[in-house]
């Protein structure tokens, strides 16, 4: 079953697959075009997203393109897997691992692994004050 949900910028409603996450949804190219360059994502949001899954997907749900989501991990500084991460994540072969094979630092794995839980951590207090 279809839901209907307004437009992100015009406010027309759209029907949308519920399986598609509200954010996603633009009436029109144009609509879309504008959005995209509204795109707005906090650091710790696109930190986790960027290692949850690969940057086509995190682009994808977020309806911007692989480039935006790396020229914004630039800008704000957020580290993004290297080449080759997801298909070793794939192979079964645990995050650290994964990782170190591909030239990363202990230290950098480390630090990352800090940063990940701080942003989890702000995540889960998002999500208990209420909409
Ligand atoms: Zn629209």
């Amino acid at each position: 079953m279809p839901v209907t949900i307004p437009c992100a910028i015009c406010d027309a409603p759209i029907e949308i697959c519920p399986s598609h996450a509200p954010r996603r949804a633009t009436c029109s190219k144009p609509c879309r075009v504008s959005w995209q360059r509204k795109f707005e994502i906090e650091p710790d949001e696109l930190l986790l997203a960027v290692w949850t899954e690969p940057v086509t997907s995190v682009a994808a749900s977020f309806d911007v393109s692989d480039k935006a989501i790396e020229k914004r991990c630039k800008r704000l500084n957020v580290p993004k897997p290297p080449r080759g991460y997801w298909a070793k994540i794939q192979n079964g072969i645990p995050h650290r691992e994964a990782l170190f094979e591909l030239g990363w630092l202990w230290e950098e794995i480390e630090e990352l692994g800090e940063k990940l839980a701080v942003a989890e951590e702000s995540a889960r207090e998002e999500e208990v004050v209420p909409a």
